[in-house]
């Protein structure tokens, strides 16, 4: 399992104990085999948006920054501690476009990967059908390197930064 062999070399001192004793019990599970100490290393919630403009074409972010950057994604992030998931893809339709959110309405959800700094994350992606207020004034910001609308019979899935995305995407495409 990969999330397991990747973390398995940076998770090693305990950080209760010190001792260099920590081992996977499973992928989501530290143990220190010293003074019993566990930790989990949870799966992370993130959100994702769908947004189109008047025609229908879908909204897709170039990514500014690692994992996968270049690639194109959807907006949205990971929720932070205390926030909803539609908080959360709210605050990163603001952060990312400099948008108002209208409306959230649940797609579905996806797992992914997410390498980030030497550290493989475990996600579940929720994705969001959302409207937004202008989305003339739509700008790139923060993890967005810049903006692109396309038409969902030109989606090129494998110019898609992650499988959840791509998954997300299709589960939208195939109730159009
Ligand atoms: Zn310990």
């Amino acid at each position: 399992m990969s999330i397991l062999s990747n973390n398995r070399r940076l998770f090693k001192y305990c950080p209760k104990c010190g001792e260099a004793a920590l081992r996977f019990v499973k992928s989501s599970k530290l143990v220190c085999g010293k003074c019993r100490f566990e930790y989990y290393h949870n799966n992370a919630a993130a959100a994702a948006a769908i947004i189109t403009d008047n025609k229908g074409k879908i909204l897709f972010v170039k990514r500014a920054q690692e994992p996968k950057k270049g690639m194109l994604d959807l907006p949205g992030g990971f929720a932070d501690h205390g926030e909803s998931a539609e908080e959360a893809i709210k605050r990163e339709i603001k952060e990312e476009l400099c948008l108002k959110t209208a409306s959230v309405k649940y797609l579905c959800s996806a797992a992914n990967i997410y390498k980030y700094k030497g550290v493989t994350y475990s996600t579940v992606d929720l994705g969001f059908f959302c409207k937004v207020n202008d989305i003339s004034e739509a700008k790139a910001s923060d993890d967005a390197q810049s903006i692109i609308f396309i038409a969902p019979d030109k989606i090129q899935m494998k110019k898609i930064a992650f499988k959840s995305i791509r998954k997300i995407i299709s589960f939208y495409l195939a109730g159009l």
